[in-house]
């Protein structure tokens, strides 16, 4: 077992412990939490390995690195997921790899995806980022437009509305954003029956976010190790 295995392995198996941890503390099945691991800035040779050990879903960041990276990884059976904010003129580069987008916070953005997955056939899985400190630097929709932009989600071709995602602010206990993030969840449920999913919790808050009833989680620094600097 090479070396790089073995490390990765460590991080993935320390990492699904806590999710089982968590899980059984919410009294939740692990199963039905999805980890996503996010392998951004880490080569292919990872995503490739963290395959060997199981992992069914990755998630990517930027281009053109994630183009890239899913190409290398064609031939592997993953589900690839984009987490981070994408540029409107990226849209199309990113529907071309990506099974999931986590991170739709406006409707430029929710119409360049629909019409790019028209162009590809295939659906695109979407889950709309929400902002729970209002700071737009940080991404996400404002609560206030959040219910206009689901339901043009969910209304717009070749998209599939998969629920909400967050990303917990910085400066605040994340239990108590990630239960405002599972309120506005459950007024998209009652709009949206099928889109009960809600994307939030990476290593350092991951057993907050699966306590309000996270269905995704998007790791990558507990399994990978530190990224460089430049992030
Ligand atoms: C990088 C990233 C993650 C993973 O963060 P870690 O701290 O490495 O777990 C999760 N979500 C988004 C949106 C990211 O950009």
């Amino acid at each position: 077992m090479s070396e790089r295995r073995a490390e990765l392995a460590a991080g993935l198996g320390a990492v699904r412990e806590r999710l089982a941890a968590a899980a059984t503390a919410a009294g939740r099945d692990p199963r039905r939490v999805v980890l996503v691991v996010v392998t951004k800035t880490f080569p292919a040779s990872d995503v490739r390995l963290l395959a060997g050990l199981g992992v069914a879903d990755a998630g990517e960041s930027r281009e053109p690195e994630a183009s890239a990276k899913a190409a290398a990884c064609a031939d592997l059976p993953l589900r690839w997921h984009q987490v981070g904010r994408v540029q409107t003129n990226k849209a199309a580069a990113v529907a071309a790899w990506a099974d999931v987008v986590h991170s739709v916070d406006r409707s430029r953005l929710a119409g360049a995806l629909s019409r790019a997955a028209a162009r590809t056939g295939r659906e695109l899985g979407c889950f709309v980022q929400v902002s729970l400190d209002g700071d737009p630097a940080r991404g996400g929709v404002a609560a206030q437009d959040l219910p206009a932009l689901v339901d043009e989600v969910a209304a717009a071709p070749g998209l599939r509305l998969e629920g909400l995602m967050a990303v917990a602010p910085t400066g605040e206990d994340p239990a108590r954003a990630f239960e405002r993030l599972a309120r506005l969840g459950e007024r998209v449920r009652a709009d949206h029956p099928g889109a009960g999913g809600l994307s939030a919790g990476m290593s350092e808050d991951l057993e907050a976010a699966v306590a309000v009833g996270a269905t995704h989680v998007r790791v990558g620094r507990a399994v990978l190790g530190s990224r460089p600097a430049v992030q």
